[in-house]
């Protein structure tokens, strides 16, 4: 079986920037501002020898209540059904609150996450990634998702184990 790879994060860092790169379609939206992706959605991606399906999340940054919640639902229904999460955040805006709130949400699930550091395209990386370590999430890796820079390495390093 293919493995599922959830994105996950706030809305803005890149998430469906991500989706098209990994799966080479242009059929999640990408735009300047954010929640455009409401539901789930699936794509069948490859790189080099690895095959994967992606899961791309929309934010809309609040629950059907309205109450401001660090993940949505269909978010967390895709963490669920995902066999590893990519959390992503953005390299240039650097550490938020609700990028704290999510990482919250996510020690409670009991997957594979790692951190994708993503925008770090005319930044330096390290740099980039420091204020990120406070979330306390083991494996690190920069990207930039529009530019292609450290998704395959990526891929060869999550999907390692499958
Ligand atoms: P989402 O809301 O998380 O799905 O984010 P999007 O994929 O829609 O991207 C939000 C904005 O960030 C868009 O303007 C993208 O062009 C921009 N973006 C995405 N990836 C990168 C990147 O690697 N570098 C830079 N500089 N901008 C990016
Ligand atoms: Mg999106």
């Amino acid at each position: 079986m293919k493995p599922v790879i959830a994105l996950v994060g706030r809305p803005n860092v890149g998430k469906s920037t991500l989706f098209n790169r990994l799966t080479r379609t242009r059929d999640a939206l990408v735009a300047d501002y954010p929640g455009l992706t409401r539901d789930r959605k699936y794509g069948d991606g490859r790189l080099g020898d690895y095959l994967y399906t992606v899961v791309d999340t929309g934010g809309i940054g609040e629950n059907d209540d309205g109450i401001d919640a660090p993940m949505t639902e269909q978010s967390l229904l895709a963490v669920g059904e995902a066999d590893l999460v990519l959390f992503l955040v953005d390299g240039r805006a650097g550490l938020t609150a609700a990028d704290e709130q999510i990482a919250m949400e996510l020690r409670k699930l009991p997957k594979p996450t790692y951190l994708v550091v993503n925008k770090t395209d005319g930044i330096d990386p390290d740099t980039a990634m420091a204020d990120f370590y406070a979330l306390g999430l083991s494996d690190v890796l920069p990207i930039a998702a529009a530019h292609g820079r450290g998704v395959r390495s990526m891929i060869e390093i999550i999907l390692a184990a499958f």
